[in-house]
């Protein structure tokens, strides 16, 4: 039974379309994806037993072929600014991150994409545990409803409204999964999410940036952290990889819908890339109309060598790029007190006790 249970694809990773010829091929009325959609995603009811609608022999030729589990929360913490850690166990008993940040009518879940990363990126927590493999689409789309149930049980009017893929892990560097999970949460009989409210961000894998025509046409966050490829290359390897003329020819061929950005999130490092140097760098990188500059004041965590500048320096370097002509945010850090901030995430602690 074990063995087939590890064989059986989770039926949340399944498109609506694939699932229809599926039950075609199995001499099963295709519509009838529409159904199971309907139990899977809108009613949350992961049962096929209980499919009241649905035939007998569909039924149980879904049990029989899929499984229908959702990641357990085995620990979770809340921030004192509200914002939630979920440490979720997969099947294999692999454990990521996800959290949910709160903000006036918003509620944005980041998701993991793989457990651990393979990035090596030298200021993030994930990257000392190294990639240990890259999460299916059933087990991504998982932690959303996972994380939605916890939500509802707490407040039954509480809904998921944004995803952000900024959890653990390169989403790129698992292309297939993340856009089939990203086309459920689009499909309007699955998750139903906008196009708008979903934000991939990636640490710039070039090969896959190029092949983002190829993926629904969700928001696209590329983590720069360095204006120079000095700087951006003793931060992340993948400089070393594609420098940023290779980077930015990759990054003009994704399709922009009218009125789109692409977000280039900064990291802001003491005395390491917060300089006025860097400033001119990234307004000479950066195209005016095209381009949101999103600041990340660096997260601190245990061993870590870098250091948050001033909140005076931050504000600084976000008056400058302003004056430059460049639209620019500072991120507010959230969760910190419990590493739930970004590149914080790290599961290499199984279990760590409750607050
Ligand atoms: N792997 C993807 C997405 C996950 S990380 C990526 O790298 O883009 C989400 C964001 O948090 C990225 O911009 C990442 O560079 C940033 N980040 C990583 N470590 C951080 C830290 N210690 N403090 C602040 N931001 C960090
Ligand atoms: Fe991976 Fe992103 Fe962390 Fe780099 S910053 S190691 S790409 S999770």
């Amino acid at each position: 039974m074990k063995t087939k249970d590890k064989t059986r694809p989770l039926l949340m990773g399944l498109p609506l379309a694939e699932l229809s010829n599926l039950l075609n091929q199995n001499g099963k009325r295709p519509y009838v994806a529409d159904q199971i959609f309907d139990w899977v995603y809108k009613k949350d009811l992961l049962c096929p037993l209980k499919w009241a609608n649905i035939a007998k022999d569909v039924r149980e030729w879904v049990e029989t072929n899929f499984r229908l589990d959702l990641p357990s929360v085995s620990w979770k913490g809340v921030s004192r600014d509200g914002t939630q850690k979920f440490l979720l166990e997969m099947k294999d008993a692999q454990t990521v991150e996800a959290v949910v940040i709160a903000a006036p009518h918003r509620l944005t879940l980041c998701l993991s994409t793989q457990v651990g990363c393979a990035m090596g990126c030298t200021f993030c927590h994930t990257a000392t545990q190294g990639l240990t493999r890259h999460l299916e689409a059933g087990e991504i789309v998982g932690q959303f409803i996972a994380v939605q149930r916890e939500l509802s049980a707490q407040d039954d009017s509480a809904r998921l409204t944004h995803i952000v893929y900024m959890g653990m892990g390169e989403p790129l560097h698992n292309f297939e999964a993340v856009k089939k999970a990203t086309g459920l949460f689009l499909e309007a009989k699955g998750l139903g999410l906008g196009q708008r409210r979903i934000t991939l961000s990636t640490s710039g894998l070039v090969p896959q940036i190029e092949k983002l025509s190829d993926f629904p046409p969700i928001n696209i966050a590329i983590s720069l952290h360095g204006a120079r490829d000095d700087i951006r290359s003793k931060l992340m390897p993948i400089g070393r990889r594609y420098d940023l003329q290779r980077l930015f020819k990759a990054v003009r061929t994704i399709p922009l819908k009218a009125h789109r950005h692409i977000t280039y999130e900064y990291l802001l490092i003491k005395e390491l890339n917060d300089g006025r140097k860097d400033i001119e760098a990234l307004a000479d990188l950066l195209p005016r109309k095209s381009s949101k500059v999103n600041l990340i004041p660096f997260n601190e965590y245990p061993g870590t060598p870098f250091r948050r500048p001033s909140r005076e320096r931050i504000a600084w370097f976000q008056d400058e790029l302003c004056r430059k002509g460049l639209t620019c945010t500072i991120r507010r850090t959230k969760g910190d007190d419990i590493l739930a901030a970004c590149g914080q995430l790290k599961t290499s602690v199984r279990r760590p006790h409750s607050q």
